[in-house]
């Protein structure tokens, strides 16, 4: 142990009320003093305690919020039996009926496939790592006939032709950036062709002089073996199935198109590569589905290692699909809050207003949005506070934090996202800001 003066010790002893371990807040006693200014030792452990992970409540109306976590938390992992105390074990990897070594993508994987129509999948860490993993294990060496209007930038730099230039496989594009058919597909597809790759333009929408060819046009240049060229589909967003089962009414408009697992695959593709925590509204992972054959392809090679999901994400994964298979709405939080009556809302908003009782606070219909780069451009209606006065950053502060969206110099609070059991801490948050 260094030799500890006093003052740092007596001074983190002043902290013992910031939630924090004793060591980070000799931490923050330590460079308080070294800085001259022992006084700044609060305010340093309390931003170090606030900038760790923690719940916040979502009031801006895109429900796959990519910096709030996109999916709303998967709900508690399934099973029963013993499981609450700290010490927790699963059968991740040991086969219970055997008593042998089991594979950790028999469970969440196996749900999902069925789910989605699929023969099998197999789950990765997130939806970059399974298009990488696919044409990694089906076509390194080879070549990858894709469209130049699918070339797309999902965000945060992941960019097709850079996944394509590492998975060592050839990039063959066709067509032009507005318009690609068939026919120039079938123009580039040689004995080398290992995959054509079609990949959602999920998160932009091209309009006006365009064309593209579908999955089942193309299906017909797979040819009769099961050797011919591939159809990968990387649909991005995750939406198991286009006539979504898994809610009491049809389809909602805002889902615009937006292609989807179980179609796609039916439409002639071997495989198809999405998100866990889009439209699927999971935890972060990316799933592989289709053919038999290819999962295990892809299973056996050594990226598939490296990039393999967690326990934690395969637990809340399978939560999520046995979710759909239930079809168990109120245990897919994106797909309940998404799919929220706005007159549910809009008496939620009521209550707060009348509860909150103050000038500058009225009800406030509102547009929610999918986010997540997923369906862009569609909106969902819903209703909000509309605030006076922009207290954007005081609700940041709150404990739990609130994060809301400024417009026009004004605060508006979108309920689609916020929990209804989290509508008193907005109350409360609401009453003090706004105090005059
Ligand atoms: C979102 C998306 C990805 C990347 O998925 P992540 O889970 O964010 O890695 C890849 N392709 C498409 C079409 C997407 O929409």
């Amino acid at each position: 142990m260094p030799h500890r003066p006093p003052s740092v010790d007596a001074l983190a002893r002043t902290l013992a009320d910031v939630d924090l371990p004793h060591a980070l807040l000799v931490d923050a006693a330590r460079a308080a003093i070294a800085a001259g200014d022992p006084a700044s030792a609060r305010d340093e452990a309390e931003a170090l305690a606030a900038a760790l992970l923690r719940p916040v409540i979502n009031a801006t109306g895109v429900l796959l919020h990519t910096n709030l976590g996109r999916a709303p938390g998967a709900p508690a992992p399934a099973g029963g039996g013993s499981g609450t105390g700290p010490v927790r074990y699963s059968n991740l990897e040991f086969d219970l009926a055997t008593g042998r070594r089991g594979s950790r993508q028999r469970h969440a994987a196996n749900l999902l496939a069925r789910a989605a129509g699929a023969e099998a999948a197999l789950v990765v860490n997130n939806g970059a790592a399974a298009i990488l993993l696919a044409v990694t294990a089906l076509a390194s060496g080879r070549h990858v006939v894709v469209s130049r209007g699918e070339l797309v930038e999902i965000g945060g730099g992941f960019r097709v032709p850079d996944v394509l230039a590492a998975s060592g496989a050839r990039m063959i594009e066709v067509g032009t950036t507005n318009r690609t058919g068939v026919a120039d597909y079938s123009a580039a597809v040689t004995a080398d062709t290992a995959v054509i790759l079609k990949v959602h333009q999920s998160n932009y929408r091209m309009v006006g002089f365009t064309a593209s060819a579908t999955v089942a046009q193309l299906s017909h240049l797979s040819g009769p073996t099961p050797e011919g060229p591939l159809i990968v589909a990387d649909i991005g967003s995750g939406l198991l199935d286009a006539n979504t089962p898994w809610l009491p009414g049809p389809p909602p408009a805002w889902l615009h198109g937006e292609p989807a697992a179980r179609q796609t695959l039916a439409a002639g593709a071997a495989l198809v590569t999405f998100s866990g925590d889009k439209l699927l509204g999971g935890p972060q992972a990316g799933v592989l589905a289709g053919r038999r054959d290819l999962i295990e392809r892809c299973a056996r090679h050594p990226l598939a290692r490296a990039l393999r999901p967690g326990r934690l994400v395969l637990e809340a994964l399978q939560t999520t699909a046995l979710a759909y298979l239930r079809r168990d709405l109120a245990a897919l939080p994106f797909w309940a809050m998404a799919t929220l009556p706005v007159s549910d809302l809009r008496g939620r908003a009521q209550t707060l207003v009348t509860n909150l009782h103050r000038a500058g606070i009225t009800v406030a219909d509102c547009a929610s949005v999918p986010g997540g780069g997923s369906v862009p451009g569609m909106e969902i209606p819903s209703a909000g506070l509309l605030v006076d006065g922009d207290h954007t950053a005081a609700l940041r502060a709150w404990c739990p934090p609130i994060i809301a969206r400024a417009h026009d110099g004004s605060t508006v609070c979108d309920l689609r996202a916020v929990d209804p059991a989290d509508d008193p801490a907005l109350e409360t948050a609401l009453a003090a800001v706004t105090l005059p």
